[in-house]
């Protein structure tokens, strides 16, 4: 019988964890685990009598060379019953393929029976977009055995990172630990204002904020989450950004001062890397003559995902001559963008279909007239092409009166946490 998913709130997740690392982990028992299972034999209960049994949750860490029944032995579980269940049931059956180092998360009870049995399917059942991660529940229910897979929330936590520019952004980041995931994200929402190629200087000051994911089952893990503020400072220029969400549930990004931030992404790929700009004539390596690039050519390899640079409407998806496999967007104020050379488009994309700003189309592919995969990207208003490099993008909707409170109220909290990176700066210039 499969298992509803069950979404559990955050602070049951959180005390569910401190739970978890206060139990340790124990040696693994080197006995083989045929002997065991004569055991297992004599320890028959009469399922009637359930539920009266104190328990007692362990972490579990699969061993080299270990096997399911030796873990949950060193759970203190003697459990035939179970192991049978999880040999035959399809789910249930993933525990016998464990690698070293995993977690299994075991509720035994005082006369060996396992309980319940949860384990993390990790990188395999994640989706960091929505900031949930996918289990297996594997628990004992009215005397009987149940399995199923189960979505949890991940465990939101805020980080800041300060970082003074020496080159590049991404150098920068890198120096301070702040993940390449997070760069990306400031590219994206400080990109319709900063040239990252070439409007930055020396000793700029990037100060952020933002979200890291953890499992529940998984403490260890981290993954980088949502950026939630960011402040960029230099020779007096300031930028700054910072993640708002509207009571109905969306969010978009602002500054400080509630102007929403650019209504187009600079680029339609992250970590993007320019092979060819935007220009009135180039030499063309398979028509073999001079013609002008009206977009530009970013690198990356087959298989990256295409976002859709603004919010619009899906105005031609298929193929056509030289572009291969081309999307065309239609956007607000007469403007038209073009992504081509894809390698597919994103599942069950049609014309007339909206989009939003981010929304992955199609994959990096060199389909068409293309030397090898890379995105070319066109972007035009009112059927003029212009350079996406250096366009002025429109703003996006500003922030109703009626949320304008709301939002300063959320700027002065995260500007409070801004400044705190300076104490700490200069805290530990002292140390
Ligand atoms: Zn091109």
């Amino acid at each position: 019988m499969p298992i509803s998913p069950v979404k559990l709130g955050l602070s049951s997740l959180i005390a569910m964890g401190v739970a978890v690392t206060a139990f340790g982990v124990s040696a693994p028992i080197e006995q083989g685990s045929a002997r065991h299972r004569v055991v297992v034999d004599k320890l028959v209960v009469p399922s009637a009598s359930a539920n009266s049994f104190e328990t007692t949750r362990h972490t579990l860490i699969v061993q080299e060379g270990d096997t399911l029944d030796r873990m949950l032995l060193r759970a203190g579980a003697l459990d035939a019953e179970f192991m049978d269940f999880a040999a035959q049931n399809e789910e249930a059956r993933r525990l016998f393929e464990l690698a070293p180092g995993e977690q299994l998360h075991a509720l035994v009870d005082s006369i060996g029976r396992v309980q319940e049995v949860r384990y993390s399917l990790g990188e395999e059942g994640l989706d960091l977009d929505n900031g949930q991660a996918t289990r297996l529940l594997v628990r004992r229910k009215h005397g009987e055995f149940e399995a199923g897979l189960q979505r949890i929330d991940l465990i939101r936590n805020s980080r800041i990172g300060y970082s003074r520019i020496v080159s590049s952004l991404f150098g920068a980041t890198n120096g301070a630990g702040i993940p390449d995931k997070v760069a990306s994200q400031i590219v994206d929402v400080l990109g319709g204002e900063i040239d990252f190629q070439r409007d930055l200087r020396q000793g700029d000051e990037l100060r952020v904020i933002y979200e890291t994911l953890t499992e529940p089952d998984r403490l260890d893990t981290e993954y980088p989450g949502k950026l939630l503020a960011v402040e960029l400072m230099g020779q007096g220029r300031q930028h700054n950004a910072m993640w708002f969400v509207h009571p109905n549930g969306s969010g978009q990004y602002y500054d400080f001062e509630g102007r929403a931030s650019r209504s187009f992404l600079r680029y339609p790929i992250e970590y993007a890397r320019i092979s060819s700009g935007f220009t009135r004539a180039r030499w063309h390596p398979i028509l073999a003559r001079r013609v002008p690039h009206r977009g530009t050519d970013f690198v990356a390899a087959p298989g990256t995902r295409i976002r859709a640079s603004g919010t619009g409407t899906v105005e031609f998806v298929g193929s056509q001559r030289g572009y291969g496999k081309v999307v065309i967007l239609r956007h607000e104020k007469g403007i038209t963008t073009l992504y081509a050379h894809m390698q597919g488009f994103a599942r069950g994309l049609a014309r007339g279909d909206r989009v939003r700003q981010g929304d992955v189309i199609g994959y990096v592919g060199s389909s068409g007239w293309a030397t090898g995969p890379h995105l070319h990207y066109e972007f035009r208003v009112r059927g003029q092409h212009q350079n996406p490099l250096t366009v002025k993008l429109p703003e996006a909707r500003p922030l109703g009166e009626d949320l304008r409170r709301l939002h300063a109220a959320r700027a002065v909290q995260l500007r409070a946490q801004l400044d705190q990176i300076d104490t700490i700066q200069l805290a530990g210039r002292f140390e």
